[in-house]
C-alpha cells in the first residue's frame, strides 16, 4: 500500500483508556482515543487527519441533516495472543463501502485512505484491541453529506470519518424474530443493498414494534409478496432444514454481508451442503411442523452468529430445538479461530 496521502496525527494529551471498564462493554457506547477524518472538496479528497475523538462543527443546514446522505461500514480488528493486530476482510468493507457511495452519488473512498487510514488508526489505538473470546475492536467508517445548503441535490462536499469501539457481545441474552409480513425493509431497484444510514432509520418503527411483542429482531420478507427471507435487521440469515444450510440469494434488497460469505466458505469447508438459494417462509414452516428445521441463526459482523431461539410469522409461532451439534456453534468456533489467530488462515482473511 502506497502512502500518497500523507496523514497527519494529532495525539490526545492523556488517554481515556485507564476509565474504561473492558468488561462490562455495552455495544457502540464506548469510543477510542482517535478519530479520521478527511474531507472531499472540490473533487478532491484532502489530506486525512487523525486526531482526538470529539464533536465535529457542522451547520445546521447541512444535506445530510435534511436528505440523509449518508452510508457507513461495519468492521472489526481482533488481538492473538502474542499481541498481533488484525483486521477481517478489511478490502471487503472498503468495496462494499464504494458501491454504497455509488449508490447514494458520494464520491468513493481511494484504498489508500480507507485501508492506510485504518490501518495507522487501530495502530494508534491498539492498547483498546483487548485479547480474549468475543473481545474486539468494532471499526465504524462512515461519510455524510456536509455541504450547507436545503436545495434536494448531491452535495459537493463530504465528510469521511472513523471512529472506533471496544466491544464485547452484540446482544445478550435470547433472540427470537418475528418474520415480516407488513413492513419492508427494502424494495427492488432502492437501496437495501447499500449500507445507507436510511435503510437502519426506516427498520426502527417496525423493529419497536417487534420488540413491544417481545421479539429481538425481524426476518425481513421480499417487499413484493412477503413470501421469502431476505434478511435481519443487521444480519444475514440462514437456515438449517435436515442436513442442508440455505440462504437467500443476494439482490439489489440485501446487504452482501461479508460474515455471510465467511460462513458459507466454512460450512463447505465442514462438507456441509449449502444451498444459496430463496428460502420461503411456507417451507420454513413446513420443515417447523415436520422437526425438519434445526436451526435458524443469523450473521454479521457485530454479533458475528447469533442463534435464533423462536420466531413468529402472523399468528404462528415455533421454538427452535436446542442442539448438541449446532451448525451456529460449530461455525463461530471456526470463525472466532480465525479471528484470534488460532488457526491457520488458508483463505487469507487476516489482515
Ligand atoms: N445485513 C444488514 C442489513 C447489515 O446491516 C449487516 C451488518 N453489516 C449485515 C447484513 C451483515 O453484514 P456483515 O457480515 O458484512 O457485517
Amino acid at each position: 500500500m502506497t502512502e500518497t496521502h500523507e496523514i497527519v496525527v494529532e495525539k490526545v494529551k492523556e488517554s481515556k483508556i485507564g476509565n474504561i471498564d473492558f468488561d462490562n462493554l455495552t455495544f457502540g457506547k464506548t469510543f477510542t482515543d482517535h478519530m479520521l477524518e478527511c474531507t472531499w472538496r472540490n473533487g478532491n479528497w484532502e489530506n486525512p487527519v487523525i486526531k482526538p475523538y470529539g464533536p465535529i462543527m457542522m451547520e445546521p443546514s447541512a444535506k445530510v441533516f435534511h436528505y440523509g446522505q449518508a452510508i457507513f461500514e461495519g468492521m472489526k480488528a481482533f488481538r492473538d495472543e502474542d499481541d498481533n493486530v488484525f483486521l477481517f476482510r478489511p478490502e471487503d468493507n472498503w468495496k462494499r463501502f464504494n458501491e454504497s457511495a455509488k449508490r447514494l452519488a458520494m464520491p468513493e473512498v481511494p484504498e489508500e485512505i480507507f485501508m492506510y487510514g485504518l490501518k495507522k488508526l487501530v495502530d494508534l489505538d491498539r492498547e483498546w484491541v483487548r485479547y480474549g473470546d468475543g473481545l474486539s475492536l468494532y471499526l465504524r467508517p462512515f461519510m455524510i453529506a456536509s455541504e450547507n445548503g436545503v436545495a434536494a441535490a448531491p452535495s459537493t462536499e463530504y465528510k469521511f470519518m472513523v471512529v472506533m469501539s471496544p466491544a464485547f457481545a452484540y446482544y445478550r441474552g435470547d433472540v427470537r424474530v418475528i418474520i415480516a409480513s407488513q413492513f419492508s425493509r427494502a424494495a427492488d431497484g432502492g437501496i437495501g443493498y447499500a449500507k445507507a444510514a436510511g435503510n437502519y432509520a426506516a427498520s426502527f418503527y417496525p423493529n419497536n414494534l417487534a420488540l413491544e411483542e417481545g421479539y429481538q429482531q425481524i426476518i425481513w420478507t421480499d417487499a413484493a409478496s412477503h413470501e421469502y427471507l431476505e434478511e435481519a435487521g443487521t444480519m444475514n440469515i440462514f437456515v438449517r432444514i435436515g442436513d442442508k444450510l440455505l440462504t437467500a440469494p443476494n439482490n439489489d434488497r440485501i446487504l452482501n454481508g461479508v460474515t455471510r460469505r465467511s460462513v458459507i466458505q466454512l460450512a463447505q469447508d465442514k462438507g456441509i451442503e449449502v444451498e444459496v438459494r430463496k428460502i420461503s417462509v411456507a417451507e420454513v414452516k413446513e420443515a417447523a411442523e415436520s422437526g425438519e428445521l434445526k436451526e435458524i441463526f443469523g450473521t454479521g459482523t457485530a454479533a458475528v452468529i447469533v442463534p435464533i431461539k423462536g420466531f413468529k410469522h402472523e399468528e404462528y409461532t415455533h421454538e427452535l430445538p436446542v442442539l448438541n451439534d449446532s451448525y451456529a456453534s460449530d461455525i463461530k468456533e471456526s470463525i472466532k479461530d480465525i479471528h484470534y489467530n488460532r488457526v491457520e488462515d488458508k483463505h487469507g482473511w487476516r489482515v
